[in-house]
Formats: structure tokens, sequence, C-alpha cells
């Protein structure tokens, strides 16, 4: 019977005290947006916008990007689509606008950073943002990579106001912007903790090397407790705070996420009916018990098996 109620999502997520955890979708185009919305996802909470900008040696036109960014939105009429701006750099370089001499391209000019080298990217990616959007009967929420400071959060803000649309927000996945979340939060809607760019901040720990995968563990005490810091802040600010980081998709940890004061998740689709599965049955209370569980624990491997030892769903689960 569990195997039956897998295969398939149907929002909206509540958890067993009728607590609603949006669950939305992580997707890179239209073709995925629309498997996402096949699959159930209420939405779009990390629109990976580079995927209009891969394999270009120039800069997409603003109309170009439109009728890219149409598409997706065109996937989840009235729901909400959560667009990050372009996060060039790193892990996703870009030739146009990502210098490959950099000696640490993850602690390099990334992300938000890369709109002081070149000027008027994000500018006409907002504007090609705002086109399709008001083409669509969606919400269209935009969020910036890579922020550090509060400081650029109110720079993000104020470009995304001026090219007419209402409602920016950041990605923490600085730890930076975990420690400072209120006063970013301050400065923006809403926030979105990545999971895998924090992690491999937080604990100096390359996401690309698999050998390293002990320490890019996003159920690491430190990780934890940075996301449970940004959750309290935007319980206090009264603004939402997600994640989009791959964390979400585990459904063990979507309950210590839940619990730590975390207000939605995006995952890949696949990962939906699995996680809304073991949030539909732990209440709110519960979920903060667990979490407090996962938090004393010293290792990964402690606080999983202590979250493992709460939820005899996950068993079943496989
Ligand atoms: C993250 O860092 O957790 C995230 C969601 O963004 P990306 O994996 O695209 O860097
Ligand atoms: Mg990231």
């Amino acid at each position: 019977e569990t195997a039956g109620r897998l295969q398939s999502f149907t929002g909206p997520c509540l958890l067993s005290d009728g607590t609603r955890i949006p669950l939305r979708a992580n997707v890179g185009d239209g073709a995925q947006a629309r498997a996402a919305a096949a699959a159930g996802a209420e939405g779009v909470g990390l629109l990976r916008t580079e995927f209009c900008f891969l394999d270009r040696d120039t800069e997409p036109t603003v109309e170009e990007q439109a009728e890219a960014y149409g598409q997706v939105f065109a996937a989840f009429d009235d729901h909400k689509v959560v667009v990050r701006t372009l996060d060039a750099g790193a892990d996703k370089p870009l030739p146009f606008l990502t210098d490959a001499a950099e000696p640490n391209p993850a602690l390099g000019v990334r992300g938000f950073r890369t709109s002081r080298r070149a000027q008027g990217v994000l500018e006409r990616q907002l504007e090609a943002i705002a086109l399709a959007a008001s083409k669509h009967p969606v919400t269209v929420h935009v969020m910036a990579p890579m922020i550090a400071t509060a400081e650029e959060a109110r720079q993000f803000t104020e470009l995304v106001h001026a090219a007419g649309l209402p409602t920016a927000g950041v990605m923490v996945e600085v730890p930076s912007a975990a420690l400072q979340a209120a006063a970013i939060l301050d400065e923006v809607e809403f926030a979105s903790i990545g999971t895998n760019d924090l992690t491999q901040y937080v604990m100096a720990s390359d996401r690309m090397l698999g050998g390293l995968a002990e320490l890019s563990d996003s159920w690491q005490p430190a990780v934890l407790q940075l996301i449970g810091m940004t959750a309290a802040q935007g319980a206090v600010a009264e603004k939402s705070v997600g994640v989009c980081g791959e964390a979400a998709a585990d459904p063990a940890l979507a309950v210590v996420l839940v619990g730590l004061g975390v207000t939605s998740l995006s995952m890949a689709p696949r990962a939906l009916p699995a996680v809304a599965e073991v949030l539909s049955g732990v209440s709110l209370e519960r979920a903060q018990q667990i979490a407090r569980s996962a938090l004393a624990a010293r290792s990964p491997s402690e606080a999983k098996a202590a979250v493992r030892a709460e939820l005899p769903i996950l068993d079943e689960l496989g």
C-alpha cells in the first residue's frame, strides 16, 4: 500500500496537525517544469536560470530569455515560481561571465558577485523575467544566489523593484548570510536556504569532491545549527524561510528542517511523494522534538540514527 501511495503526490502537503508546508520543485527548464507540474509540485521553489545561458559564448537577448522563462511559467499558471537569477561561476562556469583563471572559483566572483563585473547582465535578466511574468498568471518571486551581506541584499532588492518585480528574496548559502539572517531579512521578503553550498562553505568541503562526502553532509550538526538560526530569524521577521538544496529531498531530513522552522521545501520532483508521506505523519511539535534530537547529535550518522529511531515509517519506505 505504501508503494502505491508513493507513486504520486497531490498537494497540498499538510503535517498531521494541519500545518501547511508547501512542497515545490527545483527545475531547470520548461520540460522539467512540465514534469514537475505533472508530479504534483505546488509551484517552483528554485528555477535554475543557468540553463538559458549554458553552452553559449554570448549573453542571450532579453527576448530569448523571456521566451525560456515563459515556458516554465506556462507550466505553473496560478502558482508561485521562484526564479533564481544567474548563478554563474564555480561549479557553473560561463564563458562570457566567469574568469577561468581564478585560483579559488568557489570563493571567487560567482552568483550575485558577477553583477559587479558584468554591468547590465543582471538588469537585463530581471527585465526578461518581468516581461515573461507579464504574460502569465503566475506569482513570480526573484531571488539572488551567493548573497553574503545585508548590503548585497539591499542592492538586489533595489534592482528587482526597479525592474517592476514586487518580490525579492535571497538564497542563504554563505555562512555570513545565515549569521546575519536578521539584517538580511530586513532587506528582502523571503529567504531560501541552499544547503548544497551552505554545507560546502560551513564545512570548508568542496561539494564536487566525492571523497569528502562525510564532511559535505547537510546532517552535520554545524549545518543544522545555522539552518535553525536562519529559520528562527524568519519567524521573528514573519518572513518565509524555505530550503531548496538537496537536503529537502531526504524525507528524514525534511522533518528535521520543518522542525527547525523551515516553512517550505523545494526539491527534485521525484522526491515529492516520499517527503509528503513522511511529513503528513508528524505534527509540527513532533517535528520540533525530532529536530532537537538531530541537533544534539555529534555527527551526521548519530543524527540520522536518532531521527530514524523516531520515524519508523522510514523503514517502511526503504
Ligand atoms: C544550493 O546551493 O543548495 C542550491 C540549491 O543551489 P545550487 O545547487 O544550484 O548551487
Ligand atoms: Mg548554490
